[in-house]
């Protein structure tokens, strides 16, 4: 195989220059991070499954025409994608308190919550990705009054679809995380999803039993995290044979 140019390496992914211009390849990779990297693992399979659960989400949001990045996957590990810029922000949907939000306001966690709340925080790892507000984000120039308009309405849209899927097959989607990008298509420029939609990003509780299926498996050390992924995986019917979630395949 022809050596792919890297791009960036991340905490779960590696970005290579994709096949033609605009386009990016994306790898999935086995490790786990959780409190700003302090705490790292390898899962075996875990990038298998993302690059499948990830695809499954976005192919869907594409085709109720909220636009994503996704183009393609290429193999278990790979997926083509088109290069955007993507806003700094990371954009935070809840419809149950958790993690950081239970922490800071003291809402037990699993309390349902009045209706969906967005939040926004900054991409900035040595900061720990803080928490800011509109008024920052336009004071700063991190996007305009229209993209936040755009980026609250593909959010929120992102929001049902996924809860809508959850629900089907038992989960109760708890928050997610989305990254936003913009496109320039001739004079125009418009936004779409990027980055990924798996349970890394995600908390995900089983509606019946209430057990987690998402990174705090991890974060948490509740057990098994691919046993968690790959119940997900099952239930949305995007399980992989068992040998390609075990096996990686090498690349460059
Ligand atoms: N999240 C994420 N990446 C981050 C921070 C949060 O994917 O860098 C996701 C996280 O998995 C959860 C949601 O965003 O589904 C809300 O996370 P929260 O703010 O509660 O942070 P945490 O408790 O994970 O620190």
């Amino acid at each position: 195989m022809a050596r792919r140019k890297k791009i960036y390496e991340g905490k779960a992914k590696i970005l290579y220059e994709g096949p033609e211009p605009g386009t990016i390849v994306q790898y999935f990779k086995d490790d786990a991070t959780a409190f700003n990297a302090e705490k790292k693992d390898v899962i075996e399979g875990k990038g298998v499954l993302n690059n499948l659960l990830s695809e499954f989400f976005m192919n869907g949001l594409n085709q109720i025409g909220v636009p994503t990045h996704f183009i393609r996957r290429i193999n278990m590990r790979e997926q083509l994608v088109r290069n955007c810029e993507i806003i700094p922000l990371e954009i935070i949907v809840r419809n149950y308190a958790a993690g950081s939000l239970s922490k800071r306001l003291g809402i037990e966690e699993g309390t349902q919550l009045p209706r969906p709340i967005v939040e926004y925080c900054y991409k900035d790892d040595a900061l720990g990705d803080p928490l800011v507000s509109e008024e920052h984000i336009a004071a700063f120039g991190w996007a305009s009054q229209q993209d936040m308009d755009d980026v609250l309405s593909l959010a929120l849209r992102v929001n049902d679809f996924l809860s809508g899927v959850m629900l089907a097959v038992g989960i109760r989607l708890v928050d997610f995380k989305i990254e936003i990008g913009r496109i320039y298509e001739g004079d125009f420029m418009r936004l779409i999803v990027a980055d990924e939609i798996s349970p890394d990003s995600c908390r995900l509780w089983d509606i019946e039993t209430g057990q987690k299926l998402d990174k705090d498996v991890f974060r948490r050390d509740l057990g098994s995290l691919t046993d968690a992924y790959s119940e997900v995986a099952r239930r949305l019917g995007v399980m992989p044979k068992t040998s390609q979630v075990t096996k990686p395949t090498l690349i460059n």
